[in-house]
């Protein structure tokens, strides 16, 4: 099957992102990968493929069809984790698997085994492509680009599939957080696109946190402690102060699904000053603004009871939920959820708690839900991915484009609000 191959293919490639990197891309594998990627477009047929200079690969599959039918594209990243290594990917196959312990590496006795990752018995039968147990397997994001480019194969050897322009776009550098940024959106010309990232089949997520981070400066004045005695503030103590202000189990250790929290991620300082960084996150915008708010009204408390100027919070959104972005073109979503029910998967919607790419490229104009990849133990010499799902995924992609097509009157109607 060419989508195995082509994966098998470009898992070799190492195009681990570095964080301390200042370019883009990060890390000069990653221009090699879309290099190759590049001339493998041009071999397909596709048309405007432009590698940019920061390593973006932009193609369109042109429309077959004179028909107006919405432009939709579908997005992978070229990156792997700086985690764990990506070099010398060695993967292997295990075929119709038994559900026992998989040996990754039996020198270094590295086991893959269901009694600590479950989700392996639900794929007896399978094929399994794993790691040797030394690196990770880089499916997080390589399967999604095999999946993206063996369905614009399939949609081209299938004429008879009727569809809209097709764009598609591998991005460099989404682990370290910079994959949206130098995307562009104009140029990409989608009315709404998928990133193809997620994990287990089925995954459909279009929403994600409302992110902001917050420093805490806290003043004191540092006196002998022999002499102290009405004279010292200290910076330490007010810190722990403001601490114990906080709800105690508003913590992410306390805290699944839809709950929000504060996390304390640093906590620096003397006597004479201290300081104190939180992440503050939340799917709902409100609570979140209200978490901010709390942080500000606890502020207050402590300026209140060691005086004025003891205590500065400075506050910085960092990301915002994508769900407000999709919500307004509902029909993404609804597409892709009925994409997967016609190929045979249940879509399994649920909340990101964390940040995507594609809130990011929501919030830059171009809505763009997750969908799942099929792999699992992304970032980790634990990853592996059923052949069988990396399939469902690719059939999802030709089926989305199939329904954009058929419901091309009701989304232009209902929700686009524009004449069929
Ligand atoms: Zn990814």
């Amino acid at each position: 099957m060419k989508l195995i191959a082509r994966f098998l293919k470009y898992v070799t490639f190492d195009t681990q992102s570095d964080e301390n990197s200042h370019a883009t891309p990060s890390s000069s594998g990653q221009r090699v990968f879309a290099e190759y990627l590049k001339s493998e477009l041009e071999l397909l047929g596709l048309e405007d493929i432009t590698l940019d200079e920061h390593a973006y690969l932009y193609a369109t599959l042109p429309a077959n069809s004179d028909k107006e039918i919405p432009v939709i594209g579908f997005i992978a990243h070229l990156d792997t984790s700086p985690d764990m290594t990506g070099k010398n990917v060695s993967p292997c196959l295990v075929s119709n698997y038994d559900g026992k312990d998989i040996i990754l590496c039996r020198e270094e006795g590295i086991v893959l085994s269901p009694s600590e990752f479950p989700e392996l018995l639900n794929h007896i039968g399978e094929d399994l492509i794993v790691t040797n147990g030394k690196s990770l397997l880089g499916a997080d994001d390589k399967a999604g680009i095999a999946e993206i480019i063996s369905a614009m194969e399939y949609l081209k050897a299938h004429p008879n599939i009727e569809h809209g322009k097709i764009h598609i776009a591998f991005t460099p550098d989404e682990e370290i957080g910079e994959g949206a940024r130098k995307l562009d959106v104009e140029k990409f010309g989608c009315q709404w696109a998928y990133t193809i990232d997620g994990g287990e089949v089925g995954e459909l997520e279009y929403e994600n946190f409302n992110a902001a981070s917050a420093k805490l400066t806290f003043r004191g004045r540092n006196i002998h402690p022999g002499q102290a005695k009405g004279k010292m503030i200290n910076a330490l103590l007010i810190a722990n102060r403001f601490i114990g202000l906080l709800p105690s189990e508003e913590r992410p250790e306390c805290t699944e699904g839809y709950e929000g929290f504060y996390h304390l991620a640093g906590i620096k300082g003397d006597v004479e000053e201290s300081i104190l960084t939180y992440i503050i996150r939340d799917h709902h915008r409100d609570k979140f603004n209200a978490r901010k708010e709390e942080m500000e009204r606890l502020t207050s408390i402590i300026n209140s009871e060691f005086g004025a100027g003891t205590a500065n919070l400075e506050l910085r959104d960092q990301y915002y939920n994508m769900r407000e972005r999709i919500e307004p073109v509902m029909h993404v979503v609804t597409v892709a959820f009925a994409a997967m029910e016609a190929v045979g998967v249940s879509p399994n919607v649920k909340p990101i708690r964390g940040g995507t790419d594609g809130a990011q490229l929501s919030f830059k104009g171009l809505p763009c839900p997750n969908i799942f990849t099929g792999g699992f133990n992304f970032h980790g010499r634990y990853e592996f991915i059923p052949v069988q799902s990396m399939k469902k995924a690719m059939d999802v992609i030709v089926k989305i484009v199939e329904i954009v097509n058929h419901e091309r009157n009701t989304i232009y109607k209902k929700t686009l609000g524009f004449g069929s």
